[in-house]
């Protein structure tokens, strides 16, 4: 049937353009931004693992700035049903009018970059930030697990893992989450970025390279639109807020680590200079500072912000490791670092191998006094040398 299969192509190719992250047709003309918004939230989630679009009881659309009918930005929410494990969606927004049609990015989506590019309503700062949050939904992080972040909460203080890594709504997805309380109750931000509020109860800050940290239940919390913070800025209190959506019944600070707009498994990556490790069921797992073990329930110390350079003792059991006066167990050994220890790695070479409680490895890492200590040793967050060959 010539005429169908015709037809058959041509409902595919309208299809692929309005899917295509940068030569999207826009929406229907004369449709209202509101709804383009909306459309889109519920698109993207209906694409993510984990997260079943027909559980969302509304959709709040937030437009926050606009220029000329033209040009938009915001926020936009899908709210989550009043039930244990269910929580919002959010993203931001940017947007334009062309040829009476609204196109839309959500933030991770290549088309937010883009937008954010030459919009008149998105400051140069966010512009700067905006431009690393344009990769592929749930961009993988290839093997990186550094994430520059502390624990939310002031650097000294130790609080309680309430819940290990689990997905943000407890379904199917990425085990992206904590539950955390303690301390002062303040919760801060986990690095620099642009915090925006989302939602009532709901901070999300964007960080330079695609990253974004979210807290959720927050009480007495900032009012964000752009906010410039620094690792340590108070976003809010622990709380049971649940603005759009869910269930807290004792008050904490959801914490989830995000990429590209997508939340991703927490575990294996390094916060306040603590390893997240999954339990055998959400809400479960561990942390390990160097062979510090903490299981949920037990109290993190939040050690600060693990640079990139930067890389943590892990003797294995043990409490020390040597340091030796070249890239080999045949150099003499020159000094120790204590278990748990931060060390500054100026540069990498291959030498003897050993191996640790993440593998075997033979590089070897010489730090700032010119001696040397096995990576097999040292977790960095990245599975090969963090700087320089040396
Ligand atoms: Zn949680």
């Amino acid at each position: 049937m010539k005429v169908k299969s015709w037809s058959t192509s041509l409902a595919v190719a309208v299809v692929a353009s309005v899917v295509s992250p940068t030569a999207d047709a826009g929406a229907r003309p004369g449709l209202p931004l509101v709804d383009v918004v909306a459309e889109a939230a519920r698109a993207r989630a209906a694409a993510e693992p984990g997260l079943a679009a027909a559980t969302w009881t509304d959709t709040k659309v937030d437009v926050r700035r606009s220029a000329d009918d033209r040009w938009s930005f915001g926020a936009v929410v899908l709210v989550a049903p009043r039930q244990e494990d269910a929580r919002p969606r959010d993203w931001l927004f940017v947007a334009e009018k062309r040829d009476g049609r609204w196109h839309v990015g959500l933030d991770g989506h290549p088309a937010f970059a883009e937008l954010a590019a030459s919009s008149p309503v998105v400051t140069g700062e966010e512009k700067a930030v905006f431009a690393a949050h344009g990769g592929a939904p749930a961009t993988a992080i290839d093997g990186d697990y550094r994430t520059g972040m502390q624990l939310p909460w002031a650097v000294g203080q130790s609080w309680t893992m309430l819940g290990g890594p689990h997905a943000h709504d407890a379904g199917s997805g990425p085990w992206s989450s904590l539950d955390l309380a303690g301390g002062d109750q303040r919760v801060l931000a986990a690095r620099a970025g642009l915090a925006y509020t989302t939602c009532v109860g709901l901070v999300r800050v964007l960080h330079p390279d695609g990253y974004a940290s979210r807290y959720y239940h927050l009480w007495d919390h900032v009012q964000a639109d752009g906010l410039s913070v620094a690792a340590g800025t108070f976003l809010g209190h622990t709380g049971t807020e649940t603005g759009c959506g869910g269930v807290a019944r004792a008050r904490h600070v959801h914490f989830s680590l995000m990429h590209n707009g997508s939340f991703i498994g927490i575990a294996n990556h390094i916060v306040g200079k603590w390893v997240l490790r999954n339990g055998a069921a959400q809400y479960g797992g561990s942390a390990l500072h160097g062979s510090t073990l903490v299981n949920v329930g037990g109290a993190l110390h939040n050690y600060g912000a693990l640079g990139r350079t930067q890389g943590l003792v892990d003797a294995n059991g043990g409490t020390v490791v040597n340091r030796r006066s070249g890239p080999g167990s045949g150099y003499p050994v020159v000094g120790t670092s204590a278990d748990g220890a931060t060390v500054d790695i100026r540069c990498s070479a291959n030498g003897t191998a050993h191996t640790g409680r993440w593998g075997t490895t033979s590089l070897w890492n010489r730090l700032p006094d010119g001696t040397w200590i096995s990576d097999a040793f040292t977790y960095t967050g990245v599975d090969g040398p963090v700087g320089a060959p040396c």
